[in-house]
């Protein structure tokens, strides 16, 4: 018996050995954090019936029910934080067919959970697909930034106190930035569109159009606009938040001919536009749209 014993205590702790020495090779010390609290902090915006923006931070995802399925926009930061929004979705719009997903912009953080929607046409300005393959070529630098603002985040977290509004915020960005951190340990595909257009592009899901424009290099080198008339939804990606405040990183090389054909295609459309989403889930309206027309119109006066 006691020899039994000794056998069984033995294989019982070479067992426990090595799982110890498994986790800590899959667990660095930055991703000790309770993650159970992600889902805590993800909230849901159902605007109506059919659009619905769920949100992590700065993760926002668009979706849009059609009577020929869900239309995405925008994929978040990473593949497991998104898998969780893709549930919440087929959940609350009933339905679990994904008819597109069109990114915005080719950012990483509207882009890098687009593998969760391989099973829907990927749709996004041709230089989109240019965008995320040049900012992924590296991935050991790509995964060394995002645990790098991980570490950060949860410094930051050590001052803050626990529950604030400060302190949900920057629980939202580490979870963000650990999430995607993870993704590259677990054999995260880099997903790019699979139909792309270069000036404009329309399409029509079970009666419901979606109309699709360029505006050239402004926040980034790929910003579309995303009219869906039914709808009254106007979806602007990163250009500008609340106020008509921009975001344009490429301030020196205005293209004036397309950006008045931007003003002129926004203002043609302006009576089936009531609802504007931006890039990270901020909800705006006509008065904001206004205020962005009129930045146009001014920067180009200035460019001329
Ligand atoms: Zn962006």
């Amino acid at each position: 018996m006691r020899t039994g014993n000794t056998k069984i205590l033995s294989v019982l702790a070479k067992y426990l050995l090595f799982c110890t020495l498994i986790s800590s090779c899959y667990s660095s010390p930055e991703f000790s954090d309770k993650k159970s609290q992600i889902d805590e902090l993800i909230t849901i915006d159902k605007m109506n019936d059919s659009i619905i923006i769920i949100k992590l931070g700065y993760d926002a995802v668009t979706g849009i029910l059609t009577p020929d399925g869900i239309v995405v926009i925008d994929a978040g930061i990473s593949n497991s934080l998104t898998q969780k929004y893709r549930a919440i979705i087929e959940k609350e719009l009933k339905g679990n067919h994904f008819a597109y997903l069109i990114n915005t912009h080719g950012h990483h953080d509207h882009t890098g959970g687009n593998q969760v929607f391989s099973d829907a046409e990927i749709i996004g300005h041709e230089k989109c697909k240019i965008e995320i393959s040049e900012s992924q070529k590296d991935q050991a630098k790509v995964k060394s930034n995002y645990l790098k603002i991980t570490q950060q985040y949860e410094k930051k977290l050590q001052n803050l106190d626990s529950g604030s509004v400060g302190w949900k915020a920057a629980c939202c960005q580490k979870y963000r930035y650990q999430c995607a951190a993870e993704d590259m340990l677990n054999s995260r595909k880099i997903m790019l569109p699979t139909k792309t257009f270069r000036d404009s592009i329309h399409i029509n899901v079970g009666n419901v159009n979606i109309d699709m424009m360029y505006v050239g290099k402004a926040h980034s080198e790929s910003d579309i606009l995303i009219h869906i008339p039914e709808k009254n939804l106007l979806m602007v990606g990163d250009l500008f938040s609340g106020g008509g405040i921009t975001h344009i990183q490429y301030e020196d090389k205005y293209d004036v001919k397309r950006w008045l054909q931007v003003k002129k295609w926004i203002t043609d459309r302006m009576n089936r536009i009531n609802i504007v989403i931006g890039g990270h889930g901020e909800i705006m309206g006509k008065e904001d749209m206004g205020y962005f027309l009129e930045w146009i119109e001014n920067k180009m006066v200035e460019t001329l």
